[in-house]
């Protein structure tokens, strides 16, 4: 090549990501298999079916799908507040409510803003906040495995645009009272944005957690976050929802990709909706075998804080972590591991949390 030719010559250098891109944490999915004995306990979803009318509803709305979904969702919007007693207005929908918390954190936050939120919690927190160029505050736990609400008020600062509770956490189980999170709102500026994460309200036991739509009438810097992915058995179609004041309500819908909940999505969310008893009485069910579990547990020398979601959390050293993983592996018993932290364990169907009560026996304190 010519002196001209090698100037001329593109770079071989490759596109680059974006910085706070390449320093995201990965979100570490839960593993699969097609093996037919595995028990899949490791990503919180119900074991039940989809509600039979969903299905339904599904299968009629699948000869529509050549057509465009409803970009506003107002028949599930309609549905919802009738569902929650609040206005069409202060509901906004998304794909899944990672999808409507992702709407939040870049509706809200610009480059360099802080969001406060409890750590060990979601997953999904930091990679969200650190993908809208803001900040996460990670505040650890109490020794009860619960929000540290004063250190987390502590943590405040003018940079502060949003903070997030998950109630009951994961994956740790632990609720916040309502009257824990009230006297948090009275003590943080009402120009933040609380976010309560209630992805496992219909788990908790009546009065354990707070009354979220009483404090959202109260305090009008409250968002509520829920979804269809877990208690109503709709985690593959990917549909959750937020209420907010319509301002905020209004530029999550702003903030959202076009059509990002399909039709699919919005009418089993609908239907699902209308059997809410159906899926009471399951939610119902799963309760029962957490206690059952819970019980036996502490009956084999465990030493566990109760959990309101569907799911039980056993913290564990580094060394005991390796033990269970390699039972839990051993047993084809998929469950999540937490390096540093503890394992959580989805509360399924009888058999499986056997299995789980069976494993967990040859390893009791
Ligand atoms: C599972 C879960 C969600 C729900 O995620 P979707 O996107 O609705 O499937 C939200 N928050 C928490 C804390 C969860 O565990």
């Amino acid at each position: 090549m010519t002196p001209e030719q090698l100037l001329a010559a593109p770079s071989t250098a490759l596109p680059t990501l974006r910085g706070a891109v390449a320093g995201l944490p990965s979100y570490v999915p839960g593993r699969r298999s097609a093996r037919a004995d595995i028990a899949a306990l490791a990503s919180n979803e119900s074991h039940y079916e989809p509600l039979p009318a969903a299905t339904v509803a599904v299968a009629e709305a699948a000869r529509r799908m050549n057509r465009y979904p409803d970009m506003a969702a107002v028949e599930l919007r309609e549905r919802l507040a009738r569902h929650l007693g609040v206005s069409l207005e202060e509901v906004a929908v998304g794909p899944g409510s990672v999808g409507v918390l992702q709407q939040i954190i870049t509706g809200l936050c610009d480059a360099g803003d802080e969001v406060v939120f409890a750590w060990r919690s979601f997953e999904a927190y930091p990679i969200l906040v650190e993908l809208a160029g803001a900040r996460p505050v990670r505040i650890p736990l109490d020794h009860l495995e619960g929000h540290d609400l004063d250190a987390m008020a502590a943590a405040v600062t003018d940079c502060t645009k949003v903070i997030l509770l998950c109630t009951p956490n994961n994956p740790t189980g632990v609720p916040i009272s309502h009257e824990r999170i009230e006297a948090f709102l009275q003590s943080v500026r009402s120009d933040i944005l609380v976010v309560i994460d209630e992805a496992y309200v219909e788990y908790a036991d009546a009065g354990s957690g707070p009354d979220s739509l009483a404090l959202y009438r109260q305090y009008p810097n409250v968002c509520i976050l829920r979804t269809f992915s877990k208690a109503y058995g709709l985690a593959g179609l990917r549909v959750g929802y937020a209420v907010a004041v319509p301002a905020i309500a209004e530029g999550l819908r702003r903030t959202a990709l076009p059509f990002s909940v399909s039709a699919l999505a919005q009418k089993a969310a609908i239907a699902s909706l209308d059997a809410g008893e159906e899926m009471a009485a399951r939610a119902s069910a799963v309760r029962e075998e957490r206690a059952r579990m819970a019980a036996e547990l502490e009956a084999q020398g465990w030493k566990l804080q109760p959990s309101q979601g569907n799911f039980l959390w056993i913290r564990a050293d580094e060394v005991l972590l390796a033990t269970l993983v390699e039972a839990f592996n051993g047993a084809g018993i998929m469950v999540r591991a937490y390096q540093g932290d503890g394992v959580r364990i989805t509360v399924a169907d009888a058999a499986s949390n056997d299995r789980v009560l069976r494993l967990l026996a040859a390893h009791a304190a």
